[in-house]
């Protein structure tokens, strides 16, 4: 092969991420050294990295290598439910993750081992009070993750378990919410808002993409308000959970019950309005609720993904009204913030991280700050089972299939599913042809999309869209990616779409 600057580069950066695999695989070698647990723990660690930590809890838990000879492993499980699943659903998983160790192995079978009888699930207090200078052991491991994960609870649950309750996350606070230019207005007029409560910006309405802090900030509110003055009366819930709470209200006929309720709270705070969009009903009744606290100068706070305008068949006077008070974007971090961010979660969390490793997780995470603390617990996780210091190199293995799953899994329908429920239209309003304004606007943010996330062909988007000229495509195409430098709400729009594309389709 010819030596081009090109392909010096590309073999310079095989080399390099050759050395990087070698060495990673080295780490590994050294750490099970033949011996099964060892091993087993290498495999498990590969697996973790794949599915959610629940699962990886249920099903691992009280497993073993039995034995390996020519390529069969012999897996132990507790019961027959694990032996099912790990032959079956996790076959694939376990042959890439012995593949990942250097072990090549092309059968796996499991067998229920007596002498382990499957242990009654431990109460939550029994496994908090898990000696800490336990040895740590394989078991002892995955205990602690079952600690971890019976302590996530989504947003959701919380007004299930208390609710007549405030459904205040005691862990969203002003103290622990890192300002920088993208949030520090959102920040100011929340934390004005808990300082004036109901008499400085009322309604207001925070708006910004997935997993950049609107619900850390919206909370923040309410903790500080609770904190200093208790007797006050605060609910934060989700539209989502609202319209439920309704619709069961309807059905039970309380809808009474269900204004009073809520109109009796000094502040109100709701999240992700944006679900409201569509749900005529609903929104009516959330315009009463609104309008006795309004007159009553209780404190109303709202959040979205988006502004008022931009959400779909929004009843005028609810949009009206919440663009009568104050409206506060948060924006996506730059590197530099994100950077911070994880700093700050490191550091709040005891995580020894490498300067260079959280360069290389912020500079690779960049849709929202929720996937890169999840990138940090990923990378901390496998370093704290396999006992190894956290390096540039680790990190970048450990998170090399996050990456790449971020940017394979997108297809056609995604795109189409983003953009059809984003602009409220109908798939073939965007196929056949016609000259409304909305719509075409719409349809070349779809056609924009195809080309830039799945490097689509023109003439392929063309055909996709009722056969349209590849020419009208390229058009398409070149006018958002003009009007993407020049004008910042559609550039702000299209972070939005692929945010949403993204986020929705990693789960
Ligand atoms: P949203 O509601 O906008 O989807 P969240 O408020 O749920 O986002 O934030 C996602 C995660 O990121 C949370 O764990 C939150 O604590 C964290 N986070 C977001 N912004 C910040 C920030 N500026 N400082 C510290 N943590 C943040
Ligand atoms: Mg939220």
């Amino acid at each position: 092969m010819a030596s081009t600057p090109g392909n010096k580069r590309k073999n310079a950066l095989y080399t390099k991420e050759r050395i990087r695999h070698s060495y990673i695989c080295g780490l590994v070698d050294n750490i099970y050294s033949n011996n099964h647990e060892e091993l087993w723990k290498a495999v498990l660690g590969q697996i973790e990295l794949s599915i959610s930590k629940a699962n990886f809890v249920t099903w691992f838990k009280n497993t073993s290598i039995l034995s390996l000879e020519n390529g069969k492993v012999i897996i132990g499980v507790p019961n027959g439910f694990a032996k099912e699943w790990l032959e079956n659903k996790y076959n694939h998983y376990l042959l890439k993750a012995f593949h990942a160790s250097q072990i090549e192995v092309s059968e796996i079978h499991c067998q229920i081992t007596q002498d382990k009888p499957l242990a009654p699930a431990p109460p939550r207090e029994a496994i908090r009070s898990i000696d800490a200078a336990h040895k740590p052991t394989l078991d002892g491991f995955l205990r602690k993750k079952l600690v971890e994960s019976s302590n996530i609870r989504p947003q959701l649950e919380f007004s299930q378990e208390r609710p007549h309750e405030t459904n205040l996350n005691p862990r969203y606070l002003f103290e622990n919410f890192i300002v920088a230019e993208n949030n520090e207005l959102a920040k100011a007029a929340c934390y004005a808002v808990s300082q004036n409560l109901g008499t400085i910006y009322n309604p207001l309405f925070i708006y910004g993409g997935v997993g950049l802090g609107k619900t850390h900030l919206l909370q923040s509110i309410g903790n500080e308000i609770s904190k200093h003055t208790p007797e006050k009366k605060i609910k934060y819930i989700t539209s989502e959970r609202f319209t439920t709470e309704l619709i069961d209200s309807i059905k039970n006929q309380k809808t009474d019950q269900f204004k009073e309720y809520y109109q009796q709270m000094d502040l109100l705070i709701i999240d992700d309005v944006q679900f409201l969009s569509g749900k005529e009903k609903t929104q009516i009744e959330f315009f009463h609720i609104f309008n006795a606290l309004y007159q009553l100068n209780k404190q109303i706070v709202i959040s979205s993904d988006r502004p008022p305008k931009a959400i779909a068949t929004l009843e005028d006077r609810l949009r009206s009204r919440f663009e009568g008070g104050m409206i506060a974007d948060i924006s996506r971090p730059n590197l530099e913030t994100r950077i911070a961010i994880l700093e700050a979660k490191a550091h709040e969390r005891n995580i020894r991280i490498d300067e260079e490793s959280i360069r290389f997780i912020a500079e690779h995470i960049t849709q929202n700050i929720r996937e890169l603390e999840g990138a940090l617990n990923r990378v901390h996780a496998f370093c704290e089972f396999h006992k190894i210091p956290t390096t540039i190199a680790v990190t970048a293995r450990v998170l090399e299939q996050l990456i790449e799953n971020n940017r394979k899994s997108i297809k056609i329908e995604d795109i189409m599913k983003v953009i059809t429920e984003y602009y409220g239209i109908q798939e073939e309003d965007l196929i056949k042809k016609g000259r409304k304004k909305e719509v075409s606007h719409s349809r070349q943010m779809a056609m924009y999309l195809l080309r830039s996330e799945l490097q689509m062909p023109f003439t392929s988007i063309g055909a996709f869209f009722g056969g349209r000229d590849h020419t009208t495509v390229l058009h398409a195409y070149e006018k958002i990616e003009k009007g993407r430098s020049e004008n910042i709400r559609l550039k702000e729009e299209l972070n939005t779409l692929k945010e949403r594309l993204y986020y929705n389709s990693c789960g």
